[in-house]
Parts: structure tokens; C-alpha cells; sequence
């Protein structure tokens, strides 16, 4: 039997005592973006609405324009009503933003800068980005069955520091130029993201990595000597140790089943995290959360707009919906509501049921058929 989320013990005219549901009310944003992002979302919302509906939650849902589709409407990837919408509302859902339209290397400004942007203004400093290979598709990862297995890894990646916020430029040097990117983490910034990834690892496996390339950089080794002290003064109960970026990405692909939370820094968890999402065999099952300190979280699938499907109904949105579920984990606390989609998920591709991109050439079905389905077991 399903349960729905927060409890509440009620006491009834006869004396007895009874749980009941707690309703939660929830403003959500929705920024559907540009390619594939308003087929994904659409589902997505679908699938919260029938969450709600089933365990008595009200959420309401407002929409706003970002990145291509903003740069064309409003000059800019990032509106000034979707920021405030967002900083308004209880939780954000984000589709993908980018497309060959606004790829011109020489324009004022990108769709991507967008998403940058608002991760920068609502603080949002922790990425957490799960990966467990669904059993029914496992076949479907380019490794061995044997090695991908089993593997239920939580990335923690910092997202609003490092080496993508450093200052950055180009000066002429007597023969030719040369560019650079400063690279800086203070002992607060590595602090706060190592805490994040603690405390998950905590309600997890209680096993801790920490990343980065402290036999040559500076930063790394105040990242280890920062993350170190977190763990020894608040986590000691987790079992933590640390490895280098080059030595990880090897162990990703060799024994990633090692692993339960891995916290770095924000290049080197842009690459690993790529790296890592080849382990499922599909970029359209992979769902993202970033999140701060207060606030909103920022909840996505990690594949882009897709734009060479875009229109088609063909893209997958299981991503998108499982970010729906981080959503009512992380930020609503709904973790029973979070679970409900993600079995409904397992029941549908258990079923059989695949778009495009997870069928092996079999048969196919498109987004919405998809959407109906995951319903159709939400409901079951
Ligand atoms: P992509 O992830 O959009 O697509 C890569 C391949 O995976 C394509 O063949 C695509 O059809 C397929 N694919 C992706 N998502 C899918 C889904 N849900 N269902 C089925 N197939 C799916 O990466 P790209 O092609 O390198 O980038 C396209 C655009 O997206 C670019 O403009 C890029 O900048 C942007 N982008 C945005 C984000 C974001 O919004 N967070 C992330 C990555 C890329």
C-alpha cells in the first residue's frame, strides 16, 4: 500500500486516533526553455498534478521564459518577472535551455548565460546529480552489465565557485597572447557543499569521497583540508576518504559500485558527472538538483534542448520527471511522494515501455504516450 507524505495524528469525536495526510501547499515555477524543454515539463507538470491530486498537496504553477526563447522576447536570457517568479515560489522546474539559433559565438548574449544566472542569484551552490542504472536497462549502458550493476552514486558538485566564476581574460604577450582563468574556493564556499554531500551520505550508504587534484593545485589542497575538518569535527560517523580527479575518472568506469556520495568541486564535477552519466546508457533518465542555503531549489533533467528532436514528440521525459521527484524530496519533503513517481517510473520501463532513445531500435513509444503511462501507474 502507498502512503502519501506528512503525517498528521488526529484525534477523532469518539476518542480514537487516526493518521491523516497533511495537506502541503507549494508555489512551483515552471521555465519549460527552448528545443525539447516545454514537451519534457509538460509532462513533468502532469505528473506533479497527479501527485498532488492523489495525496491532497495543492500546488500551484506559474510559468516563465528562459534562455533562446527569452533572448527573443525579451533581449535577455533571464527576464527580470522569471527571476522574481522564481524567487517567489517554493521549488523551480527547469526543462533545458540552448539551440542552434542562438549559437553565435559573436551575440550580446546566450541562452546558457540564463541558467548561469539564476543559479548565481538564488545561490544555488550544491548540484546534486544522482546516478543508479535502472535494472531494466542495464544492457543499455555502453559498459558491462557486470561493472554497472549495482552502482547507486550521489554527485554532489559545487556550482557556483570555481574556476567558471573566476576572473578571466586575455593579454598580449611580445609574441602572440595568452588567456587565463583564475581558479579560487574559500574555506566557507568548500565548507557548506561538503556538509551538503555529508548529510546526504548520512541518510545514504555513509560513505563520502572527496575529489580533486591536490598533488598539484593550491585550491585542491585547501579543498582537502577544509572538507577533512568537516568530516573529522561533524560527520565522523561516515566513512570518508579522498581521491584524484585522473585516478576517478578511471574508477568510474572501472569499479563505479565503490562509490555513494562524491563531493568536488564544480570543473571537476562537470566532467565527472558527464562522464558518469554514460553508466545508465541514456542521458534522457538522469535528473539534477541545485540547491542553496534558503530559498528555492533548481531541479532539472542534465540533457540539453535536444534541438534535433525538438517538435517531434519523440524526446524521452523520464529525466524530467524524476527531477520532478527530487523537487518534492529536497524541497517539499515529500519523500513518499518522491518514491511514488520513482516506482511509477521502474513499473513503466519494467513494462516494457521506451521512447526512442532507450529502445534499441525496438518499438518506440513518444513523450506524451510516456507521460500517460507513468499516470496511468501513479493512479494504479
Ligand atoms: P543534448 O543533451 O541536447 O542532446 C544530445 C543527444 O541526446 C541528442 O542526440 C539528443 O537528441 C539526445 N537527447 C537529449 N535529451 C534527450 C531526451 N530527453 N530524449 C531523447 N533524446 C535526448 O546535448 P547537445 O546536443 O550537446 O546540446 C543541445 C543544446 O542544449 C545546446 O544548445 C546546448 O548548449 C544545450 N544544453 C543545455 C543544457 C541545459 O539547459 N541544462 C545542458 C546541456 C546542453
Amino acid at each position: 500500500m502507498f502512503f502519501c507524505g506528512i503525517w498528521a495524528i488526529l484525534r477523532s469525536s469518539t476518542g480514537e486516533y487516526a493518521k491523516a495526510t497533511q495537506t502541503v501547499q507549494a508555489r512551483l515555477t515552471l521555465l519549460p526553455g527552448d528545443g525539447i524543454g516545454p514537451e519534457i515539463v509538460a509532462q513533468a507538470e502532469r505528473v506533479l498534478r497527479t501527485v498532488a491530486e492523489r495525496c491532497g498537496h495543492e500546488f500551484s504553477y506559474t510559468s516563465g521564459p528562459i534562455g533562446g526563447n527569452a533572448i527573443d522576447d525579451f533581449g535577455t536570457p533571464l527576464p527580470d518577472d522569471t527571476l522574481a517568479a522564481c524567487r517567489d515560489s517554493d521549488a523551480i522546474l527547469l526543462g533545458a535551455v540552448g539551440g542552434p539559433k542562438w549559437d553565435d559565438p559573436n551575440a550580446k548574449t546566450r541562452p546558457e548565460i540564463g541558467l548561469l544566472s539564476l543559479r548565481k542569484e538564488l545561490q544555488l551552490f550544491a548540484n546534486l546529480r544522482p546516478v543508479a542504472p535502472r535494472p531494466q536497462l542495464l544492457d543499455a549502458s555502453p559498459l558491462k552489465r557486470e561493472i554497472v550493476e549495482g552502482v547507486d552514486i550521489l554527485f554532489v558538485r559545487e556550482l557556483t565557485g570555481g574556476i567558471y566564476f573566476g576572473e578571466s581574460g586575455r593579454r598580449e604577450l611580445d609574441e602572440g597572447e595568452e588567456a587565463y582563468n583564475e581558479m579560487k574556493y574559500s574555506t566557507p564556499e568548500i565548507a557548506r557543499v561538503v556538509r551538503v554531500a555529508a548529510e546526504a551520505a548520512r541518510g545514504r550508504g555513509g560513505r563520502l569521497t572527496s575529489v580533486d587534484k591536490a598533488n598539484v593545485l593550491e585550491v585542491s589542497r585547501l579543498w582537502r583540508s577544509v572538507a577533512a575538518d568537516v568530516v573529522a569535527n561533524e560527520f565522523s560517523d561516515l566513512q570518508y576518504d579522498v581521491v584524484l580527479v585522473d585516478a576517478m575518472a578511471m574508477h568510474l568506469i572501472s569499479r563505479p559500485r565503490d562509490f555513494d556520495v562524491v563531493v568536488t568541486g564544480n570543473m571537476f564535477g562537470d566532467i565527472l558527472t558527464d562522464e558518469a552519466s554514460m553508466l545508465p546508457g541514456s542521458l534522457g533518465l538522469l535528473p539534477s538538483a541545485s540547491l542553496g542555503e534558503s530559498g528555492p531549489g533548481l531541479y532539472e533533467p542534465i540533457h540539453g534542448s535536444a534541438p534535433d528532436i525538438a517538435g517531434k514528440g519523440i524526446a524521452n521525459p523520464l529525466a524530467t520527471i524524476l527531477a520532478s521527484a527530487m523537487l518534492l524530496r529536497h524541497s517539499l519533503q515529500l519523500e513518499d511522494e518522491a518514491v511514488l513517481i520513482e516506482s511509477a517510473v521502474d513499473a513503466v520501463l519494467e513494462s516494457g515501455a521506451r521512447t526512442a532513445d532507450i529502445a534499441a531500435g525496438g518499438p518506440s513509444i513518444g513523450t506524451a504516450e510516456m507521460g500517460d503511462r507513468v499516470i496511468a501507474a501513479l493512479q494504479a
